[in-house]
């Protein structure tokens, strides 16, 4: 069966059709400026990029031209829609309500809404590409796979915070985590590739891009995980400070004469390793930087892989050990000096790095040394993937 994955933001929408048999993409794309002006991204499977400089007024117009590059005649992978089989939705929040994907109906339409409120950026801009689906595809079935359902599993003591009780019964003000579609695709991987047993492993998946988090998985459930009622706890990100005393918050905003909304955007765009080093939220730049000399980026650098060891230390305690680590997303998969930056601080672990293997790129490998007490490993994500997969599950 194909597979439409959409995954929408604000303004843009990225897309993949997939081949569940082959679970190979057969066209990657994304729109961009979505209500601006519009620009469509596409890459056909062995093809190439095709830019495509049109309005895109709305997200039904922007699916409606994926809809016409996937049929185009010359850069287009299908004859008709009709080989379309499903749809299924990357969406952010699902509170409480969700632990697992669902086969969207009316019913689980307003559920979304009404979780809104927990992540008002992005579940209006997921309802948007559901409904315009729903509008240009009836009668093809679609699937919400969420962000946050894989951490339904953590127990009380990992999610609930120390704030009064009545915050989390009133407005549910818990913590949820998120990449949970990548932290269940990685872990399960993890245990393939390090030859773990799905019913009785620790495993720690780090989940490094510009957004990031870590997750605790004790035989294949999530116990615990760094992000929290937002994505904004944890990690320190890209341009997200991760946790901070929360007193700085109305520290910063009397000394610099800014709003509540102002300090929150500043911790949400203008800190993480962007702000720490003044140089770049990439980690390409940062090392670049910090190997020219640049303190601002070197502490950067360094005070990021802490930050990411003390929370794996955390889940060993969590887990009472760990059998294996995952390193994935932009940075985990890449970026060979964070890694060992990183597993630099698990000789208590008995960690022990194989160099040459955690130079390899792009593919699924142990990094670790056969002597190593915990296999380290690059487990390359795909969110795409297991979106599929769940929804072709799940129809
Ligand atoms: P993601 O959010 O998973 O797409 O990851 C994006 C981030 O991964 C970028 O901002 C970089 O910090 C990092 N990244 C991607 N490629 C590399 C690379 N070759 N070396 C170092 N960091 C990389």
């Amino acid at each position: 069966m194909k597979v439409l994955v959409i995954n929408c933001g604000s303004s843009s929408l990225k897309y993949q059709l997939i081949d569940s048999e082959s679970e190979q993409a057969l066209a990657v794309g994304l729109c961009e400026r979505i209500g601006i002006d519009g620009r469509l991204n596409h890459t056909p499977a062995g093809g190439e990029k095709v830019v495509l400089e049109i309005s895109l007024p709305n997200h039904e117009v922007a699916i409606k031209s994926v809809l016409a590059a996937l049929t185009d005649a010359s850069h287009g992978v299908i004859a008709s829609l009709e080989e379309i089989g499903a749809v299924g939705h990357r969406v952010v929040h699902g509170g409480e309500k969700f632990a697992s994907s669902v086969v969207i109906t009316p019913e689980v339409i307003s559920a979304i809404e009404e979780c809104s409120e927990l992540a008002p950026l992005h579940n209006p801009a997921n309802l948007i590409g559901i409904r315009a689906c729903l509008a240009i595809m009836p009668g093809v079935p679609e699937v919400a796979v969420f962000d946050t359902a894989f951490h339904q599993t953590m127990p009380k003591e990992a999610y609930l915070y120390g704030l009064p009780y009545e915050y989390y019964e009133k407005y549910k003000v818990r913590r949820y985590g998120f990449h949970g579609t990548s932290h269940s695709y990685v872990s399960k991987r993890a245990m393939e590739v390090g030859g773990l047993d799905p019913e009785n492993s620790k495993i720690v998946v780090c989940h490094l891009g510009n957004g990031a988090s870590v997750s605790a998985v004790l035989n294949g459930k999530s116990v615990d995980t760094s992000m929290g009622l937002t994505p904004l706890e944890g990690l320190i990100m890209g341009t997200r400070s991760g946790d901070i005393d929360p007193a700085i918050m109305e520290f910063i905003a009397e000394k610099e004469n800014l709003t509540l909304s102002e300090v929150m955007n500043v911790l949400n765009k203008k800190s993480g390793v962007y702000g720490m080093s003044g140089v770049s939220s990439d980690f390409r730049d940062l090392d670049a930087a910090a190997e020219a000399g640049n303190p601002h980026a070197k502490d950067a650098v360094a005070t990021f892989a802490y930050r990411v060891a003390k929370y794996v230390g955390a889940y060993a305690a969590a887990m009472n050990g760990i059998d294996g680590i995952a390193f994935t997303a932009g940075l985990g998969e890449n970026d060979k000096k964070v890694r060992k930056l990183i597993c630099a601080h698990f000789g208590y672990l008995g960690v022990e790095l194989d160099e040459e293997k955690n130079a390899v790129r792009g593919r699924e490998i142990v990094i670790s040394t056969p002597e190593s007490r915990v296999k380290v490993m690059v487990i390359p994500t795909n969110e795409e993937l297991a979106i599929a997969r769940e929804t072709v599950a799940l129809i």
